[in-house]
């Protein structure tokens, strides 16, 4: 690719990394005036283009907010420490180290080849929000992506039997601070892609040698597959997850099923329980405009401004 094409290229993708991180963080308002945003950086491609997001929509945002980054050292061996302190001191952010030692904990309490994740997790859970409470934080932002959505959304069916996905905002378990993820609507393909385009110094992953994960990554490999094969299913899958019927669905808790009565009201909308559903035409989300513009609507309630020029 010639040198002007690529740049074209690069231009275009930060531009669709800024509209779909500004339209996340408006349509779940994950960002407010004041607010002091704990950005939680493990030193993977999503964190660091998370971070790299928010400080450009910072920078044009008609509101004041504030980015903190916090890198949770777990001691795991063969950690690079010196490559985040030098790149945040390079970009000039506000930053803070944690240094816990969990990898020795998790390796003391669990079995040798025992899945270590769900106690290596639960460690970090707990020291991020204590960090969280600390630097005064008012939210947390981690950097999950749509893909990573999607898979939960896949794991849970399968192995939890249950239809959940990975919320875009929640309020943590000890109720005590918000958690946000502006890159919900973000593909993991378009952050991969960004990552080499702004060489972010990559800490591997895999330092703690867990082998865990391997059914996350074969749901992974079944949603590219798809994607390949049946373009544009990711992104109704995704779309379906905010467009959810829940009188279609089999939770009595959601719908009073035991108490429906006829209403003896015709309903021109209503469902036709004979007829087989018909199949919509695939409802993708509509693209907003190339130049960022997100049009009058979310203008209205704008609190970032996403056009990159
Ligand atoms: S993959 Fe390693 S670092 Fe990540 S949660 Fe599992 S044990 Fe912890």
């Amino acid at each position: 690719m010639s040198t002007e094409k690529t740049q074209h290229e690069n231009h275009k993708l930060e531009k669709r990394l800024c509209r779909e991180v500004g339209r996340a963080i408006v349509d779940y308002n994950m960002i407010e005036e004041g607010d002091r945003v704990m950005v939680c950086l493990s030193g993977g491609k999503d964190s660091y283009g998370m971070l790299d997001i928010l400080q450009k929509l910072q920078a044009r945002a008609p509101i004041q907010f504030e980015l903190i980054v916090v890198n949770l050292d777990q001691k795991q061996p063969g950690f690079p420490e010196h490559i985040l302190p030098a790149y945040l001191t390079k970009l000039g952010v506000k930053f803070h180290i944690e240094n816990q030692d969990t990898y020795s904990i998790v390796k003391r309490v669990i079995p040798e080849g025992k899945t270590m994740c769900s106690l290596c997790s639960r460690l970090r859970r707990g020291i991020l929000y204590r960090v969280a409470s600390e630097l005064g934080a008012t939210k947390i932002a981690l950097g999950h992506h749509r893909d990573d959505i999607l898979q939960t959304l896949l794991l849970n069916m399968f192995f939890g039997a249950k239809l959940k996905g990975m919320p875009p905002k929640l309020v943590s378990d000890d109720g005590r601070h918000v958690v946000i993820r502006p890159m919900a609507y973000v593909a993991e393909t378009d952050l991969a892609r960004w990552a080499e385009v702004r060489e972010f110094p990559i800490i591997p992953c895999t330092l703690c040698g867990s082998q865990d994960n391997l059914q996350r990554q074969q749901v992974g490999l079944m949603l590219k597959d798809w994607e390949k094969r049946f373009p544009g299913r990711i992104e109704n899958m995704f779309s379906a997850l905010q467009n959810v019927v829940p009188s279609h669905l089999m939770d009595r808790q959601l719908h009073p099923f035991t108490a429906l009565r006829a209403t003896g009201v015709a309903d021109d909308g209503g469902d036709k329980a004979f007829d087989d559903e018909p199949l919509p035409t695939p409802a993708l989300r509509q693209a907003p405009p190339e130049d960022g513009d997100m049009g009058n609507e979310a203008v209205r309630r704008s609190v970032i401004p996403i056009a990159v020029s």
